[in-house]
């Protein structure tokens, strides 16, 4: 109940919901709503995880998978992690999230290699508040003992943001995380409050260009300039790049053409169960 009234007072002071007003109302109660639903999902372990491949865009070799977190609302329509993480993160709720996402990614990674299914790298999005958390660094090594996770195959994906405040904190966190084995990728890179001075000094050794900016390709070519322009850049500041969000062959011509390292995106799968992602990458390795 305490809490309950706490997330209404912040979600009411971030939106600045100072009249009465009927759509807002109802909005405020339908992500209290979600609210409480995760928060209880959580508990009864009703969240759970798909895996969408990375690949090369030279070859198509598998370089990867990235965890994303699914759940069905009231055990039955979807709900997107795109509507709920945001609610998520504007409490505590994000850190439980974020730690049970990390355990049953990892453990589900040590699982495929016991069953001799050969994933190269396991990639595990990370909120902005579950990184910024005092015991975040320790949670992550924790995770990793108990799982048994190589953490050379850990990558973790946070955005621009982690390091618009507390600068010195995250670059700190990367820093000790980097020097155990574990990667950063700079996830929907392009869409955020991009500051280039950070970013030369971020450890990351990842960029990930955000989707919108490959969806219209090629017909739109500000974006195609926008591609080349963060490849000519990422590759003189030594970041690899994945392009998020491929679709079509057009587009993954065009990511060979100009040389991009990575992608991943409809047009090679879309997020798949675990059972599925093992047969996915039997029939590829053969
Ligand atoms: P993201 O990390 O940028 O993940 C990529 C999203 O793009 C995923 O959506 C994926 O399903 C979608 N996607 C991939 N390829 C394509 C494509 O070709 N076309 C289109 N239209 N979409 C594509 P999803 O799973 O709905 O997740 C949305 C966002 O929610 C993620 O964006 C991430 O920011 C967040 N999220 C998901 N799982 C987690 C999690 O475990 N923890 C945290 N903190 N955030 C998560
Ligand atoms: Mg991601
Ligand atoms: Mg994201
Ligand atoms: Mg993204």
């Amino acid at each position: 109940q305490a809490d309950t009234a706490m997330y209404q007072a912040k979600s009411n002071g971030r939106k600045k919901v100072y009249f009465f007003d009927v759509k807002m109302q109802r909005k405020a109660d339908k992500r209290l709503h979600i609210y409480n639903c995760l928060k209880s999902a959580i508990a009864k372990n009703e969240l759970f995880l798909h895996y969408q491949p990375q690949h090369m865009v030279q070859n198509g070799e598998i370089i990867g998978v990235e965890a994303l977190v699914r759940w069905h609302l009231g055990g039955k329509q979807q709900i997107s992690p795109a509507e709920f993480i945001p609610i998520a993160e504007e409490t505590d709720l994000i850190i439980d999230i974020g730690i049970w996402v990390l355990q049953a990614a990892c453990r589900q990674f040590v699982e495929w290699q016991l069953q001799g299914v050969n994933v190269p790298q396991l990639s595990v999005n990370v909120s902005t508040r579950q990184f910024h958390d005092n015991n975040f660094v320790d949670s992550v090594l924790m995770v990793l003992e108990e799982t048994g996770m190589d953490p050379m195959q850990l990558n973790l994906e946070i955005t621009e943001s982690v390091v618009i405040e507390h600068a010195e904190d995250a670059i700190r966190k990367m820093t000790d995380l980097k020097n155990i084995g574990v990667s950063f990728a700079v996830d929907d890179f392009g869409v955020g409050y991009s500051s280039l001075s950070y970013l030369k000094r971020l450890p990351a050794n990842e960029l990930k260009i955000d989707r919108s900016f490959i969806q219209n390709i090629p017909y739109n070519v500000s974006d195609m300039a926008i591609v080349e322009a963060v490849l000519a850049m990422a590759k003189h500041m030594g970041f690899n790049v994945t392009a998020e969000g491929v679709e079509s062959r057009q587009q993954l011509e065009f990511l060979q053409r100009q040389q991009c390292s990575f992608y991943q995106g409809f047009y090679a799968s879309k997020p798949l169960s675990a059972e599925y992602l093992a047969l996915y990458i039997k029939r590829l390795q053969g």
